[in-house]
């Protein structure tokens, strides 16, 4: 992305500014309130620089079959673009993931991370995500900058926008689809 954004507010609490946290070279948006993180779309650049090899892990259920998303248009509205997003969920997972049909940014509240972990935990190898999570450690404590409040969670963001790159953002077509055929409102 080119343009240089402006100050973003968080969707939930409306008069907070979204603060910067750096992963990787990569930032990330964060509400200091609520901990909710934004993505921008192509901000995952963290999951294709080489030191992630072994992603098989993440080729779980979560996300794979087209036919089990469920998406409603809602309240909340997209910090860059001021549009409403879109929550989105998956068949019997109680995950919600907010995304913006039009900059393709996505936003997690704080819970969603300990979800999106536990339902990888209870769907893939528990020792492969182990072993992947205390690799990620090792690399992260010398590049995270942020708050501690943030870091306590530092291996819950890396891994879920490790998952995000791999399985949301080659999912966006089908998901703008599903968008485009919603009843308007
Ligand atoms: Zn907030
Ligand atoms: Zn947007």
């Amino acid at each position: 992305m080119v343009y240089h954004k402006t100050v973003m507010k968080c969707p939930i609490h409306k008069d907070k500014d979204l603060k910067t946290a750096i992963f990787y070279n990569t930032e990330i948006d964060y509400c200091p309130q609520g901990l909710g993180v934004w993505f921008e779309k192509g901000e995952f650049r963290i999951a294709k620089d080489g030191k992630q090899k072994n992603l098989d892990w993440l080729d779980v259920d979560l996300w794979k079959e087209k036919t089990k998303f469920q998406i409603s248009e809602e309240e909340k509205q997209c910090p860059a673009c001021e549009v409403p997003m879109y929550e989105l969920s998956y068949n019997d997972s109680d995950i919600k993931v907010d995304i913006c049909n039009v900059c393709e940014g996505v936003w997690l509240d704080r819970g969603e991370f300990k979800k999106i972990i536990g339902y990888l935990r209870e769907k893939s190898s528990k020792k492969v995500m182990n072993e992947y999570v205390n690799s990620l450690l090792e690399e992260t404590a010398e590049v995270f900058s942020g708050p501690e409040s943030l870091e306590d969670e530092v291996s819950d963001v890396i891994t879920v926008a490790g998952l995000l790159s791999h399985k949301l953002s080659a999912k966006f077509p089908t998901l703008a689809n599903i968008i485009s055929d919603l009843p308007r409102s």
